[in-house]
């Protein structure tokens, strides 16, 4: 939700520079017919991108929304939840070095990034939930449309990864594992990924 009201959010500081012109110089109807006319069309532009991306998600191949499944065939818990300096509510979860990563849910790729302590970054998203996966050797694009349980990766220990006397990981043959923050759009919060991750 968030990432289509971005650019929404940005059109009235395009405005505002004009309205002040506009009044400055005695032509207050034309500049204001001008920013109504425009928000108009910003609002339906923003709104029918939005309609159309949701309605092409909500008939996803895969299922519903809701549908989640475990990012990885058999995985042990290395960490409970955790991550709360970083906006998350996330669990650890290992498969060993190279498994294959399945999407949790369907959606699109909305993010795919490193972010600024290394970690590698993946994040899929639809009407119900945006799923953070992290530290992964990600394959999949942003932009790209994916299957419930499709594979959109192979498990790494890029970034800020441990091994389980504390020690950094970086450059070193430990800390393999898929951090995992799934966000409830319904709710508008991180919800318990132990949770939703099948028995
Ligand atoms: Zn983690």
């Amino acid at each position: 939700m968030a990432h289509y009201n971005y650019d929404f959010d940005l059109q009235p500081e395009k405005a505002i520079p004009y309205a002040n012109g506009g009044c400055l110089s005695g032509f207050i109807i034309i500049p204001l017919t001008v920013i109504m006319v425009s928000a108009v069309l910003f609002y339906a532009l923003s709104h029918v991108t939005f309609v159309s991306s949701a309605t092409s998600l909500d008939t996803g191949i895969g299922g519903t929304p809701t549908d989640f499944v475990s990012p990885y065939d058999d995985y042990t818990i290395t960490q409970g939840l955790h991550g709360y300096s970083y906006g998350h509510m996330a669990v650890d979860i290992n498969a060993g070095d190279g498994a294959e990563i399945f999407s949790p849910i369907y959606g699109e790729v909305t993010g795919l990034y490193i972010d600024e302590i290394g970690n590698t970054v993946l994040e899929i998203e639809n009407p119900a939930y945006k799923v953070t996966l992290m530290h992964g050797i990600y394959t999949v694009s942003l932009g790209d449309s994916i299957q419930l349980g499709q594979i959109v990766g192979s498990e790494s220990n890029q970034g800020n990864t441990y091994d389980m006397a504390g020690r950094s990981c970086r450059g070193r043959d430990c800390g393999y594992h898929t951090h995992l923050n799934v966000f409830d759009k319904r709710l508008g919060t991180n919800v318990n990924p132990l949770d939703l991750l099948p028995e």
